[in-house]
């Protein structure tokens, strides 16, 4: 049994563009399928990549739904799953969007269960960055106490849960932001050196921040604007993390650009790559809920709006706007 109200709906892309085809259709009223698990949203976390899925960056077919992570309670419970309680509290990320909604059938092998110190706020606002911030850290950049790291839009939403990850363990943190308020927040989240020059003058601030030598890691979620700039920042043998592409996706380019510039490495992870499975998952999610609680990272929801508004939501976040992270509530 669910508990399906008349004004249960969810938010989908009419079309590719922009904020403006964001649009609500109903939900219908369907018993939850076999092996999915029905959540009922109570707070729903806003990513860059749901602009994409907005765009078309990443397509999909239309109506497309947006919206890859909430939190909220289990409502009911298809044919043939265990292991999940009616009531119970959860969060999830996935790679399917469709979590604009104020509920969503999801694969249970993707619910985290939410420990009572964690509220639905928090879980909406954290679970996919500080999964990828886990992910890239420890699984993809394999990063280690005396390193250091470049890390763009450092008062973003991963961004602010990546400086103190890495300060946490010991790395030192150049990071950059797009104005000095936000380069102020990166300083106060323990970055050594936090930046807000533009990208043509980026590379040689952190030479001169590194003795000459560049940095062991970057981690860029910019993408096409700062690709130069990041190759640039990075000591021979470094490591490109190319993660996003907030100011769009980075052009073609030739393997010889890392060698001219000391045989460089590069990849572009995905976090759902690193948490392909259930345990997975729990495992980066214990850690990241056991760095909240230790007080190594802090919360910032730096912008609250009704599931209706994720427009304006939007339209923030792709105008660098925001800090922090999004939540929408149903
Ligand atoms: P953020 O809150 O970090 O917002 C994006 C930030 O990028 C802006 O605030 C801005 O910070 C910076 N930016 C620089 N240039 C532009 C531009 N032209 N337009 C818009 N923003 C720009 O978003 P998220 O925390 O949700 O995501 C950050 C990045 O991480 C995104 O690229 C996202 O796709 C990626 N990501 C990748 C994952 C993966 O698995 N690969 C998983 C999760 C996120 P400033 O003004 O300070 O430069």
């Amino acid at each position: 049994m669910s508990d399906h109200r008349a004004s249960d709906h969810r938010l989908v892309a009419s079309r590719f563009g922009g904020p403006e085809v964001i649009e609500a259709e109903p939900l219908a009223d369907t018993p939850v399928a076999a092996g999915k698990v029905r959540v009922r949203h109570r707070a729903i976390g806003v990513n860059f990549i749901d602009t994409y899925h907005r765009t078309g960056l990443y397509p999909q077919p239309l109506p497309a739904p947006l919206g890859v992570e909430a939190a909220g309670v289990v409502e009911a419970i298809g044919a043939g799953v265990a292991g999940v309680a009616i009531g119970q509290r959860v969060a999830y990320m996935a790679a399917q969007p469709g979590a604009y909604a104020t509920w969503a059938d999801v694969d249970p092998a993707i619910l985290v269960a939410l420990p009572d110190a964690i509220d639905d706020e928090t879980a909406a606002a954290v679970l996919l960055k500080g999964v990828t911030v886990q992910t890239l850290v420890h699984g993809c950049a394999r990063m280690e106490a005396g390193q250091t790291a470049l890390v763009h839009a450092a008062a973003g939403g991963v961004g602010r849960l990546m400086v103190p990850w890495l300060v946490a363990i010991g790395v030192r943190v150049i990071a950059h932001a797009g104005n000095a308020d936000k380069a102020a927040i990166a300083h106060g989240l323990g970055a050594d050196v936090a930046l807000d020059c533009p990208y043509g003058e980026l590379a040689a601030a952190v030479r001169a921040a590194t003795g000459g030598e560049g940095v062991d890691v970057v981690f860029d979620g910019v993408g096409a604007a700062s690709w130069e700039a990041s190759l640039d920042s990075l000591r021979p043998r470094g490591l490109m993390v190319s993660f996003g592409n907030a100011s769009g996706p980075v052009p073609p380019t030739s393997p010889l650009e890392l060698t001219k510039r000391g045989s460089l490495f590069l990849t572009r992870p995905r976090a759902f790559d690193y948490v392909a499975t259930g345990a997975e998952m729990d495992a980066a999610a214990a850690d990241l809920f056991a760095m909240l609680e230790k007080g190594k990272l802090g919360v910032e929801i730096g912008l609250r709006l009704p599931l209706d508004q994720a427009a304006d939501a939007h339209r923030a976040l792709e105008g660098r706007r925001t800090t922090g992270s999004i939540v929408l509530l149903p």
